[in-house]
């Protein structure tokens, strides 16, 4: 195997014995984007693509190894644009505290940014201002979104691990539809710092990798408590590869049955089906509950979300950041740098959001919304409180071929119906590969946990892979 298609832990054990360098790693990286990202186009901005070389070489535990990140992620002196036309040029003159904690570990930051859908806001990349992103299972789909851009180039061997961002499943979404493993942290446990606001209570930065022990190795890097981030957690951080045990006799995990309703792809729920099966046959204890208001999360999310976003979205003005359109006239040059900066779903989502947060709305909708969100919350401690896990699949469907949904923005809504919830109850869960639709492409299973117990959602994933060979099998790109 090229050394662009292996494990950030198998690449450590190289550079360790010696065998190989990190520059080698970026090499073969640059290479492989070279031959293919025009195809997948996973990375926007590629003219950048002079190496520096300046990452080689540390002594810190990871040795120098690239990690690609989401172009909503600040990184300094390295443009940070959200994919979006406003922030255009913008070079942020810091680093978000995930980067600090990743330079501080002795990894490299690879130069070139994932794509990603605009401002977070979508399930498909194609919302982003570079173009779609495409899935490297089949060209002609879309990779998930946000963070598709992350998705694919792991899933594409352009990366050897990523960082992405989760506000309604956009970490989990996209790593189910590429086939790769993808954790949205608990609420708190990573800092938010330097990530570009889109749903402040609802946003978490997490990990996209090729298999569950390079997630568990990330997660311990990025987290961690930050003064920087006002609702970051101060609770110590535990070393998550002690959870890669391989054994889950007796664990109790619960099945929610409102996941596995109409609307669900069959194919979908057949290998999701089998997923579970296995987990039995290796010991765990099975057993369906309920989780009432699910049906509620869909229309609480795209309250909270878009007026959360409606308000983060106020700052850009053409005065700080990025793009400003030409006009004399003060008040006209914001509303022309507004107008012609951001794209239709930034726009639908600034409408919606400041709807339902004006006088005379703001009870009926974003009031009401909040205190279904805490009976959402409820539905799941009361789960947590007699089982350790619950499995469900990531995504009703498998990957949707690219434009099917983009006419239609209730039924891309609908794609993440079975990932808002644990954004809502501030929860962690994790997407694995677990098998194949007919059509060879990737499903994922999603296992969440109590606030705080990533340990068990590690545990689960782990012992899953070990036992199975879906994280394995890589995709052969048409050229
Ligand atoms: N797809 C969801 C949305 O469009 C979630 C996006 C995300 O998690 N950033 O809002």
């Amino acid at each position: 195997m090229e050394l662009n298609q292996l494990t950030a832990h198998q690449l450590l054990d190289k550079i360790k014995d010696g065998s190989i360098t990190s520059q080698a790693i970026f090499d073969s990286l640059y290479q492989r984007v070279n031959k293919i990202d025009d195809k997948v186009n996973a990375y926007v901005r590629r003219g950048n693509l002079e190496r520096t070389g300046k990452e080689s070489g540390s002594k810190s535990e990871l040795l120098g190894l690239p990690v690609t990140i989401k172009d909503n992620i600040c990184t300094e002196g390295l443009n940070t644009e959200c994919c979006s036309k406003i922030l255009q040029g913008f070079r942020p003159p810091y680093d978000a505290t995930v980067i600090n904690n990743l330079k501080r570990s002795g990894a490299g930051i690879f130069e070139l940014k994932a794509n990603m859908d605009e401002f977070a806001f979508g399930s498909s990349t194609e919302n982003s201002y570079f173009g779609s992103t495409h899935n490297p299972w089949n060209l002609d789909c879309v990779p998930g979104g946000s963070s598709g851009g992350s998705a694919a180039a792991v899933a594409a061997d352009e990366a050897i691990w990523a960082l992405g961002s989760d506000t309604g499943g956009s970490i989990r979404q996209p790593a189910s539809f590429c086939g790769v493993v993808g954790l949205k942290p608990t609420y708190g446990r990573v800092s938010r710092f330097g990530l570009i606001a889109f749903a402040s209570s609802l946003d978490q930065i997490g990990p996209i990798t090729k298999d569950v022990e390079d997630a568990a190795i990330l997660t311990r890097i990025i987290a961690g408590y930050d003064p920087n981030d006002s609702t970051s957690v101060n609770q110590s951080v535990p070393d998550y590869t002690k959870s890669l045990t391989n054994d889950i006799k007796g664990l109790k995990i619960a099945i929610p049955k409102e996941y596995f309703v109409e609307g669900m792809d069959p194919e979908v729920k057949a290998v999701v089906d089998e997923a579970v099966n296995k987990l039995k046959g290796l010991g765990a204890v099975i057993k369906q509950v309920t989780l009432a208001h699910t049906e509620y999360a869909v229309p609480v999310y795209y309250i909270i979300a878009t007026a959360e976003a409606s308000s983060n979205l106020a700052r850009f003005d053409g005065v700080q950041y990025g793009y400003r359109a030409k006009s004399d006239n003060l008040i006209e040059m914001y509303k022309k740098t507004r107008a012609e900066g951001f794209g239709e779903e930034a726009k639908r989502r600034i409408m919606l959001g400041t709807f339902a947060l004006s006088h005379g709305y703001y009870d009926a909708y974003y009031l009401r919304a909040l205190k279904v969100r805490t009976l959402i919350k409820q539905d799941f401690d009361k789960v947590f409180s007699e089982f350790d896990c619950i499995v469900a699949p990531t995504s009703p469907s498998a990957a949707f071929k690219i434009g099917e949904r983009t006419s239609d923005p209730l039924k891309m809504y609908l794609s993440d119906i079975y990932t808002i919830s644990v954004n809502l109850a501030g929860i962690p869960a994790m997407s694995i590969p677990c098998g194949f639709t007919k059509n060879k492409l990737p499903v994922g299973l999603q296992i969440m946990a109590g606030a705080f117990n990533e340990e068990t959602i590690f545990k689960v994933g782990h012992t899953y892979e070990q036992n199975t060979d879906w994280h394995k099998l890589k995709p052969v790109i048409r050229l």
